[in-house]
């Protein structure tokens, strides 16, 4: 079934990769948000569909558009993408990043998976949709969202706090990251759907104690206690937690693989999941690291304070023991300070969508089997879910086995197979034609 989506996808990808997007998380340096959000506008203007932009800073673009459906008394379903990019350093890429290079089966270029491949599929189903005049079973609101690469203030956040009212219908959300295969072999691809998410929590650890020179004895230096501090979080290895989702992932692996898994020993289970290893260890405990160091200012002066910050990522339902746990191990006397927090998120693997996940990717991969997944970073999904609404990660995408696809995100020579796409669009078409 070639649709005109399938046919044009690729085209509107190639165009979003070569509007550079770059997010640098310094908004006098971040550029293009606007430019991407205007060309969506555009798009979907082009066939009719009108779309509002929102900044919440100057060309800090956010667009919503909707799309009514068959039953508008049903919430609305929200499917919604980025539109920045994390930096990318072209002197280490083998293409320019923003050129929309297409070679060997691949189309090139910053966000080509992270996530301008699903902006693309939006874009290419709603408007095939519109040129036939189908409609879906129910409202469909798109968001193309800015700032997700740093911290989502401008992007998620902002569209959730002024103007909750354009998205406050919507019951579930489909969005990053999830969708992608992972070959087990030439009858069997596990699909993961993105269920939950960890939570953030970048901390910042002070401490205090009496300045003083250097050439003295001195037995309340704030380096030294922030020093102890940080090794002590750094050498910590949280306890392992198995939450509903990673019990969930693992036992459909071990059913799928024909592999034994034991959930209540899942460190056994995830070493036995060979590339997809990497992916999970994460997400079955907390983590804390230390990110940076900031005391003193003269090589003979033993400053009064001394800071450090870690990054914290903690699993659904551990926020406040995991900051219990890190109480204990940093000693009463070092000042915790809070500079951002995000929940985890945890919605169930099941329901009519989901199914419809399953169907629409069998239906076009016949070894294909959907298993749900805890992501350990974080996503818009963080804001959208606190207006209470249902967020999967499903951006399909059928991959060739020997693609080391993690390895793309955010990184070097990032590339999305074009037969991947075009896959992505059949299905995204068959799950919004039923859900
Ligand atoms: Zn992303």
């Amino acid at each position: 079934m070639e649709t005109s989506a399938a046919a044009e996808v690729t085209g509107i990808c190639r165009d979003l990769l070569r509007i550079d997007t770059t997010n640098t998380g310094d908004p006098s340096t971040t550029v293009g948000e606007r430019v991407a959000a205007e060309y969506v506008a555009a798009k979907l203007d082009e066939v009719g569909i009108s779309s509002v932009l929102h900044e919440s800073a100057p060309k800090r673009a956010n667009l919503i558009a909707r799309i009514p459906g068959a039953d508008r008394s049903r919430g609305a379903l929200l499917l919604h993408g980025h539109l920045d990019v994390v930096p990318a350093d072209a002197s280490e890429w083998s293409v320019p990043p923003f050129a929309g290079e297409e070679k060997d089966g691949f189309l090139w270029g910053r966000g080509a998976i992270d996530m301008k491949d699903f902006d693309a599929m939006m874009l290419a189903v709603v408007r095939d949709w519109q040129r036939t005049g189908y409609v879906p079973p129910r409202d469909i609101v798109l968001a193309f969202t800015a700032d997700e690469e740093a911290g989502m203030e401008f992007g998620s956040q902002y569209l959730v706090q002024k103007h909750r009212d354009l998205l406050e219908d919507c019951t579930e959300a489909v969005g990053e990251v999830g969708g992608y295969s992972y070959t087990v072999n030439d009858n069997l691809r596990l699909y993961l759907v993105q269920t939950a998410e960890k939570g953030l929590n970048w901390l910042r650890l002070n401490a205090t104690g009496r300045p003083g020179h250097g050439s003295f004895i001195h037995d309340d230096n704030a380096v030294t206690a922030l020093a102890e501090a940080v090794s002590a979080v750094g050498r910590h290895r949280f306890p392992v937690v198995v939450t509903p989702t990673v019990r969930r992932f693992l036992q459909e692996v071990s059913d799928a693989l024909g592999i034994d898994l034991d959930p209540d020993n899942p460190e056994i289970a995830v070493a036995k999941l060979g590339p997809i290893a990497n992916l999970i260890g994460a997400t079955i405990r907390n983590t804390a690291n230390p990110t940076r160091l900031e005391a003193g200012y003269k090589d003979n002066v033993i400053p009064g304070k001394a800071s450090a910050t870690i990054d914290c990522r903690t699993l659904p339902g551990q926020a406040e023991s995991f900051l219990a746990e890190l109480r204990e191990i940093i000693g009463p006397d070092i000042e915790i300070e809070h500079i951002q927090q995000q929940p985890a998120v945890e919605t169930e693997f099941g329901g009519a969508l989901v199914d419809a996940m399953g169907a629409a990717l069998r239906a076009e991969d016949p070894g294909a089997r959907t298993v749900p997944y805890l992501m350990s970073g974080g996503t818009d999904a963080k804001a959208f879910a606190t207006l209470g609404i249902n967020c999967f990660g499903f951006a399909p995408l059928r991959l060739p086995p020997e693609l080391n696809f993690a390895a793309l995100f955010h990184g070097i020579d990032e590339r999305v197979p074009v037969e991947g796409l075009e896959f992505g669009v059949r299905v995204l078409d068959r799950l919004l034609r039923n859900s």
